[in-house]
């Protein structure tokens, strides 16, 4: 993958740092503040930008979030001004509203009855309509993220008509992926949109409950995971379990492929299904599709390596970790030339001699999107004295923007558009180039193809994009 580098990833080149955004929230009878930071700290790879905790304590909602990683925003004397019985916490990358302190999460507003704090992971689509309406009842905006619309709208439509029917009506007005944690004065809920876009977890921790991006949170705080938040589900969460309030259902799901390929951690389980296996499979149905002959599978470190220890065990081909990453390199933001990005490269990976010199190479990633960071990886093994290089990708082409919390937001932007395979090669340098099929990448993830988001390998999105094909026109009849 190399336009979504993370922490520690191999960031090589120009690329920008576009994570997106992860979000927890517990209520337990003991202090949440430290599971709210172990939680984020266990999700900062959906997000590295900023990072934020809203609690209810002494009958208000306290927020403290600022821009860094976890670890940077928070410290002991902060996490105790905080402590509380129930938060919620969120990382974030912008995909909306730009890079900025006051676009960081939770949101936090007022109504004249409630308190309402907000964290969101995903994106809605009809946010210049919510804007508009909500503009024309009086409501003002103070950033442009499309999370602080969620908020207002919950505000209008809870001032309105109630707690929980007004989040049956938010849920209902809202198009675009959005798994929530919300804190409703002292109430924690946790909300998914019906097409259950991005993951949204439930997990038991001690003395409580909690909602978190994704499963691994849980084993992060010694606590069990227990299930998936339904797509379309409102569910309450206590310190003694949960509550649901209202499921929407939808004929069809459409759950974001790229959490499997990349995104998710392959420690977590989404939608009952193992990131890492499905990682694993992915390799193995590439190996059929694509077979070549190597002396060696390698994987890009770290976002191939599932998917190139399923490759050489289907080809029977070696597996052997031929590019070493070096963990302790500063973020690329902090090295803006271009010649420190080239040294910067070269301190993040580095070729294994002895397993590359003279040899033909599998190398296996999950994706390729602008095609830069293959780019040098493919001639980093050739000036490491690789006689082929053939690579292998754990995603079909890229060619179409995502509109639903990816920022991946123009056509142009992906090497795969307009371009054959081998010219994609030829452009990369490397001897043959492999991608799994969809039809291979829907039977590996074990999902009904119709209930998996396709968008930016199809140019047909699952809700109305104005612009866009839509994947079943019946579905747009369901809103
Ligand atoms: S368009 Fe692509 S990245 Fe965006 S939600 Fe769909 S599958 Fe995921």
């Amino acid at each position: 993958m190399d336009i979504l580098p993370r922490d520690g990833d191999p960031t090589l080149g120009p690329r920008k740092r576009n994570e997106y955004c992860g979000v927890a929230g517990f209520s337990s009878s003991l202090d949440v503040s430290r599971f709210l930071y172990f939680s984020l700290r266990a999700l900062q790879h959906r997000g590295q930008e900023s990072a934020g905790i809203a609690t209810y304590r002494n009958n208000t909602i306290s927020v403290y979030k600022g821009m860094g990683l976890v670890h940077e925003v928070f410290n002991s004397s902060i996490l105790d001004s905080l402590s509380s019985n129930v938060g919620i916490g969120h990382v974030r990358y912008s995909t909306m509203g730009g890079s900025k302190p006051e676009n960081a999460q939770p949101i936090h507003i007022y109504t004249m009855e409630h308190e309402i704090a907000v964290a969101h992971n995903g994106e809605i689509v009809n946010v210049e309509e919510l804007k508009n309406f909500l503009g024309s009842m009086g409501s003002a905006f103070v950033t442009k993220s499309d999370s602080e619309v969620i908020a207002r709208l919950l505000a209008y439509e809870i001032t309105k008509h109630g707690v929980i029917q007004g989040l049956k009506n938010t849920v209902r007005r809202l198009v675009g992926a959005f798994s929530l944690a919300l804190l409703i004065d002292d109430r924690l809920f946790a909300i998914r949109d019906p097409l259950g876009i991005r993951p949204l977890a439930l997990g038991k921790i001690s003395d409580g409950y909690g909602v978190a991006s994704e499963s691994t949170a849980f084993h992060a705080l010694g606590g069990e995971f227990l299930r998936d938040v339904l797509p379309g589900e409102i569910v309450e969460i206590k310190k003694d379990g949960f509550v649901t309030h209202y499921v929407f259902e939808r004929k069809n799901k459409a759950h974001c492929m790229f959490e499997y390929v990349y995104f998710a951690r392959a420690d977590s389980v989404i939608d009952g299904r193992s990131v890492y296996e499905v990682r694993r499979k992915i390799g193995r149905i590439l190996a059929r599709e694509h077979p070549a002959k190597a002396d060696f599978v390698i994987p890009v470190p770290d976002s191939g390596r599932a998917h190139a220890l399923g490759y050489a065990e289907e080809s029977g081909i070696p597996y052997a970790e031929g590019l070493m990453k070096n963990r302790y390199v500063e973020r690329t933001f902090i090295m803006p030339s271009q010649e420190s990005r080239v040294m910067e490269i070269n301190m993040k990976l580095s070729p294994v001699k002895s397993v590359i010199e003279n040899r033909s190479i599998v190398l296996v990633d999950d994706s390729i999107v602008r095609g830069n960071t293959m780019r040098k990886i493919v001639k980093m093994l050739k000036d490491a004295g690789a006689r082929e290089v053939h690579v292998r990708i754990g995603s079909p082409p890229i060619i179409a923007p995502c509109y639903l919390g990816i920022d991946m937001k123009t056509r142009d932007q992906f090497i795969a558009t307009g371009r054959s395979i081998e010219e994609i090669a030829r452009i990369i340098g490397a001897d043959s180039l492999g991608y799994i099929s969809i039809d291979g990448l829907v039977e590996a993830i074990g999902l009904p193809g119709n209930d998996i988001c396709l968008g930016c390998l199809t140019g047909r999105y699952p809700v109305p994009i104005k612009g866009e094909k839509i994947r079943f026109q019946s579905d747009l009849e369901e809103f």
